[in-house]
Formats: structure tokens, C-alpha cells, sequence
């Protein structure tokens, strides 16, 4: 890895706290939703390559895969760097992130760990967790992260606030069904 190379990788770490962010909510078809119990559901579901990109070294859209996930990416020379998506519960104060990845030519330079600490501090008394089992590759890569971090980012079950393909349920799905597990 060349000096300009790490110089750059070093300010996309030190920038992780200032995120450009791109809500993607559609209120009319998100109502839609609500009303209709879910019947009538219209929600934008973009593939990963649909996602909207900003020229940003920190970004953080809609997620392409699950409703109600947020995607945090970071870039680098107009292309992705590291992506990694979450959600986090109101309810119950834990998060959860998914998939983080970092391009090849790019990891264990601490990416990631930028990216997932800027998570935290925007989310403060929030415990974190993984919505999947641990790969044993990814083992180490966990145990490094979720030093000192509450939750230490293990896997979890979803609470029953959140599903993991429709992010925090809607109010009239929680009454539904009620809250036993
Ligand atoms: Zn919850």
C-alpha cells in the first residue's frame, strides 16, 4: 500500500462522523402501507446497485434489502469503500448491524471500525449486535470491534419490535401481535 493510499485512508477514517444522509422515505406510500394493514404495499424496494449514491466519503441511505435498515457506506476514489447496514430499536435500545464489508484492497485498515464507532456515537446508550451468526472467518474481525462495546456485537435474535426484512414494525403490527416470544 502506497503513502497516498494510507494518507487517504486515514482521512476517510477521521471523516466518519460527518455523514451525509439521504432519508429515502416515501410518507405517501408509507401511509399507504399503514392503512391498508399492509395490503396495499407500494414501498420502494431498491436493489443494492439502485441505491442512491452521493458524492460523499460517508453516506447513509435507505438500505437495499431490508425495509426500515439504513445502509452506511463509505467511499473512496468515487467508489465504495465499506458498507455495512443497521437498525437500531427505540424500544429496547439495541442495534443491529449486517453484512459489513470493506473492498479488498482496502481492508484492516480500520474502516470499518471507523465506521461502526461513528454508529455508536450517534446512537448513545444503544448496545449493538449482530443480526447473523458470526462466519469463523469473521470471528477475529468481531472480537476486535466489539471491544468494550456494550453488546460486543453478538449475535442476536431480533426483538419483537423489529423483523429483520421489515425494520421496526409499524404500531398496528406490534398490537397484533402481542409481545411474547
Ligand atoms: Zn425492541
Amino acid at each position: 500500500m502506497d503513502d497516498e493510499l494510507r494518507s487517504a485512508l486515514r482521512r476517510l477514517r477521521e471523516e466518519a462522523d460527518h455523514v451525509v444522509r439521504v432519508s429515502g422515505r416515501t410518507p405517501v406510500r408509507s401511509w399507504l402501507y399503514d392503512v391498508t394493514r399492509g395490503r396495499i404495499d407500494r414501498r420502494p424496494r431498491p436493489t443494492v446497485g439502485q441505491l442512491p449514491w452521493v458524492d460523499a466519503p460517508w453516506q447513509d441511505t435507505v438500505s437495499g434489502r431490508y425495509h426500515g435498515w439504513r445502509c452506511r457506506r463509505a467511499s473512496l476514489k468515487g467508489g465504495l469503500a465499506f458498507v455495512v447496514e443497521y437498525v437500531v430499536c427505540p424500544y429496547c435500545n439495541i442495534g443491529w448491524v449486517d453484512k459489513p464489508y470493506t473492498v479488498e484492497d482496502y481492508q484492516r485498515c480500520g474502516l470499518a471500525a471507523a465506521g461502526l464507532a461513528a454508529l455508536r456515537a450517534e446512537h448513545p446508550g444503544v448496545a449493538w449486535y449482530t443480526g447473523s451468526g458470526h462466519l469463523r472467518d469473521s470471528r477475529p474481525f468481531w472480537s476486535a470491534v466489539g471491544q468494550g462495546v456494550d453488546g460486543a456485537y453478538q449475535p442476536r435474535e431480533m426483538c419483537e419490535h423489529v423483523e429483520h426484512h421489515g425494520g421496526v414494525k409499524p404500531r398496528w403490527k406490534l398490537r397484533q401481535r402481542p409481545q411474547r416470544r
